[in-house]
């Protein structure tokens, strides 16, 4: 998710390479939307950053701010109605918003909208995103607002650009009332025609950072897209906190106290090495993992391979506190995507075998430490371990640089029910045993903790100890709570 004010920018080319750097936070659908500062236009569609746009697709996206996005399903079906950001018109005011996380009361929100939430606009929507966008343009401090002359935006100051705008004021007091009704984990980035937003939920669930560029602002889920815009990291978007952006600089309110537990799986597995977190870099904490584990369960071995790529940081720290050396042993086809991001199991089936692929030579008659991120439901590693054993390797000792994951993340990562979570139900000798390795060893959760270098209580670790900042109620479970509610289709 990428958000950016900037008068003197290609504020659509930013965006997607913005997006372009985050794509390995959601690989379904990418979507951009510009505006010009009286009209917001927006492009989106299914597939990947680049295969959704082309250089005529973002020459027509003009303006001074744009919102993109790229989706990762959590709540609602994979498909182009669902495909962020929506966008939303009372006539007078229009929001397109972008939405990292996912909500645990998306019923109850639905049900506020009586009748004009996804699906009353014809189109079939079915995400928590799109009932957020419509509770905004449905919250009465918008609708009462009447039509200024000057277009549909209410163009006091010309685009948007001298000052704050009068429909800023607007959203957020909306903000005020719809933001404290949502539950769960939401980071924002969203616009009216004037003005750029960006909120995180008071637990801070998911990261989102506020970048400067010289001559405007860039917000983004990740510091590492900041970089690859030229954009220097100012600050975090603090928990509970709204940002507006536009002419008059950056204005900042809370509107919820915060209470932070920020999700520590973007450590393992979902945010890149090149970002910073809380002031940690993933790379390092990663590394010091891999140390750890080194420690807690140490093997004797002739080499140290990852699953690339996640896994390479702990490997190397793995080796370097064991003193085994590190090398290569699976080639990575970086082309194909995420495993257990994609929707469906036969698709992440096939995706581990056009993924992965064993160097024979560096394996055969080696007895092999591998070390991955994280076991989910543990068809990655028994179609690895298969693999590196059919290379010849003598012994294979799999290593993982998180604790078992046993419970559902309803936060924004689709683990799904706990069922398929292969730690749900097997003890990690079973586990061993299932996946055909000769010895298994998972870092602790105390480990993993102490890595990050945070204070335990301001981390979400529920999915490794089951303990939800946020309760989930029964009803409140999975993908398709709206599907059959009417809404959509
Ligand atoms: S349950 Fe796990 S994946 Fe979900 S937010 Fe918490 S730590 Fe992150």
């Amino acid at each position: 998710m990428f958000g950016v004010w900037a008068p003197n920018e290609d504020v659509a080319k930013l965006a997607y390479f913005g997006l372009y750097a985050l794509q390995h936070r959601g690989q379904e659908s990418a979507g951009i939307a510009v505006s010009d500062g009286s009209r917001i236009v927006v492009h989106k569609e299914m597939g990947l950053v680049a295969q959704v746009f082309d250089e005529p697709a973002l020459t027509a996206l003009r303006g001074h701010i744009a919102v993109g996005h790229c989706r990762y399903s959590t709540t609602g079906a994979s498909v182009w109605a669902n495909a962020q950001p929506p966008f939303r018109s009372t006539g007078t005011i229009s929001l397109a918003l972008g939405h990292n996380g996912n909500l645990i009361n998306t019923r109850e929100l639905a049900a506020l909208l009586d009748g004009r939430g996804p699906g009353s606009t014809g189109i079939a929507a079915t995400s928590d995103t799109d009932v957020l966008t419509a509770l905004f343009v449905s919250d009465p401090a918008v609708t009462s607002r009447g039509g200024l002359p000057g277009g549909s935006g209410g163009m006091e100051s010309p685009r948007g650009l001298a000052g704050s705008s009068p429909l800023a004021s607007t959203v957020e007091t909306a903000a005020a009332t719809v933001l404290p009704l949502a539950k769960g984990a939401y980071s924002l980035v969203f616009m009216d025609e004037q003005t750029l937003y960006a909120a995180r939920d008071p637990h801070g669930f998911r990261p989102l950072v506020l970048g400067r560029l010289d001559t405007g602002w860039v917000v983004a889920s990740e510091t590492a897209a900041l970089d690859i815009v030229g954009a220097r990291f100012v600050r975090e978007i603090e928990p509970g906190e709204l940002v507006s952006i536009d002419g008059r600089g950056v204005r900042s309110r809370t509107f919820a106290a915060p209470k932070p537990s920020g999700c520590l799986f973007e450590y393992v597995y979902l945010a890149r090495p090149d970002t910073t977190i809380s002031g940690r870099g993933v790379h390092a904490t990663r590394v010091a993992v891999g140390k750890r584990l080194a420690a807690e369960h140490p093997a004797d071995a002739d080499l140290v391979i990852p699953v690339p790529e996640s896994g390479t940081p702990a490997a190397i720290g793995f080796a370097e506190a064991s003193g085994i050396p590190f090398g290569q042993g699976l080639v990575k086809n970086s082309y194909v995507g995420r495993t257990f991001i994609q929707p469906s199991q036969t698709i992440r089936e096939r995706g581990i075998k056009l993924k992965l692929n064993p160097l024979r030579d560096a394996i055969a008659g080696r007895r092999l430490v591998v070390v991955d991120d994280t076991i989910v439901r543990g068809t990655t590693q028994r179609a690895l371990v298969a693999m590196l054993r059919e290379a010849g390797a003598r012994e294979v000792h799999v290593r993982v640089a998180a604790p078992p994951v046993r419970w559902p993340c309803f936060y924004g990562i689709d683990f799904a029910t706990r069922a398929e979570l292969i730690a749900g139900h097997l003890t990690p000798e079973e586990i061993c045993a299932s996946i055909g390795a000769d010895t298994l060893g998972y870092v602790s959760l105390a480990g993993l903790i102490e890595a990050t270098t945070l204070p335990e209580d301001r981390l979400c670790r529920a999915c490794f100890d089951g303990r939800y900042p946020v309760p989930v109620g029964e009803d409140d479970r999975g993908k398709h709570v709206l599907d059959g509610l009417g809404v959509g289709s």
